[in-house]
């Protein structure tokens, strides 16, 4: 039976509602132990890299029961997003987290429909203004008006310049909404832009991905509950904690690659041994994201730990730029143009032998060195011989 997450309150009944309670009553009403909150606060912690005393601020901050309202539109997607925040069977307490805010307009998965769905965003835009988060999903559509996306008989781009420039805080989610995604690729019949390219000067976070990681979100709404701000960002507004790797650097492949072990063909020994995947394709050497470290479904495992390359999900125009995904980057990474593939293992041999022969040098010259008097023990000998023949005569 999937979990049943983020009820708007209108359907849910006040009572009962999960911003009534803390993220730490929500956890003890799923079963989840004080402990297990406890690690989750460290845990995050550390994905936001602060320093480990902050978990206790963090946990006071999940113990607090108010929290900002929260609106989520959606625009020219295929809802992998939602999917992937909607996807667990079991909460985990980044689900609950999610959970925890007054979640007030989803219109794909929000009880209320028609007029009382578009009521209760006009009322957030009116009531809460420059207090609520929006996280935006998806691309907007600019050619012919926007006219190839309207909800409610407004179009996606003037709902994005409302709702907004109204908020105290922007999520981008999923490669759609930061750049225009797979809408955005070649040819882009409808003009589809990302969120800041259709609606320029917004302060806005961006969590590409496709689709996001919902433990990536989680991570920066507990930062903007226990800080007040958003998290530090990279150039391309992506939060530095999650985008600030190379997956390459992190993949637990990436023994095989410097060895010169890759998979060459689907099924074939190497791919049965967990061996590289550059020949097949991965863009692991050019991609930043921490998929290896907080993995999906329940953090159980990600792409290359299932055996296929990483499509570079999270890098700019993707769809265009990373395509076809199962070619591979023309250059191996870390080493110089004109080292080829086939080279990689030998070049890393080359390499070793160069520093054991190194090595083996030095060691001789150093062995060498310390069976030859230092400069005091030699005057010491020099000083010894002086004395003894001074004694002789
Ligand atoms: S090329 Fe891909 S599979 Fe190989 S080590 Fe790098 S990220 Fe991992």
């Amino acid at each position: 039976m999937p979990h049943q997450p983020f009820l708007a309150p209108s359907s849910a009944g006040k009572s009962m509602s999960p911003i009534d309670r803390s993220v730490l009553e929500l956890c003890q009403c799923h079963g989840i132990s004080r402990r297990r909150f406890l690690e989750f606060c460290t845990a995050v912690t550390a994905t936001l890299a602060l320093p480990s005393g902050y978990a206790q601020v963090v946990a006071t901050a999940l113990s607090q029961k108010k929290k900002p309202v929260l609106v989520w539109l959606e625009f020219q997607d295929c809802a992998g997003n939602t999917e992937s925040m909607l996807r667990t069977s079991h909460p985990t307490v980044e689900d609950l987290v999610l959970e925890s805010f007054s979640w007030e307009y989803h219109e794909t998965i929000m009880a209320a429909y028609g007029k009382a769905a578009e009521s209760a965003l006009e009322r957030v835009v009116r009531e809460e203004k420059g207090k609520y988060i929006v996280v935006v999903e998806g691309a907007i559509p600019t050619a012919d008006g926007g006219v190839y996306c309207t909800i409610g008989g407004r179009t996606a781009l003037d709902i994005a310049q409302e709702v907004c420039g109204s908020a105290a805080a922007i999520i981008a989610v999923g490669a759609c909404a930061w750049d225009g995604g797979l809408v955005r690729s070649g040819p882009n019949p409808t003009g589809a832009l990302g969120l800041q390219g259709a609606v320029p000067g917004l302060n806005v976070v961006n969590l590409p991905g496709c689709p996001h990681n919902s433990a990536n979100t989680a991570a920066v709404l507990v930062h903007y509950l226990t800080f007040g701000q958003m998290p530090a960002l990279d150039p391309l507004n992506r939060p530095l904690f999650a985008y600030g790797d190379i997956i390459h650097d992190q993949c637990e492949r990436r023994a095989h690659y410097d060895a010169g072990r890759f998979v060459e063909e689907w099924d074939d020994e190497g791919a049965r041994k967990g061996w590289c995947l550059y020949k097949m394709g991965c863009k692991g050497p050019e991609a930043n994201y921490n998929c290896p470290t907080v993995q999906w479904n329940g953090s159980t495992s990600w792409p290359v730990k299932a055996g296929h390359g990483c499509i570079a999900c999270a890098s700019p125009r993707f769809w265009d730029t990373k395509s076809p995904f199962y070619e591979r980057l023309p250059h191996p990474a870390g080493f110089g143009v004109d080292v080829t593939v086939s080279e990689i293992g030998w070049t890393v041999v080359g390499a070793v032998a160069v520093a054991t022969a190194a090595h083996g040098i030095t060691s001789i010259v150093r062995d060498r060195r310390s069976s030859e008097p230092t400069a005091n023990q030699a005057s010491e000998k020099t000083g010894s011989k002086e004395q003894q023949s001074r004694e002789q005569r």
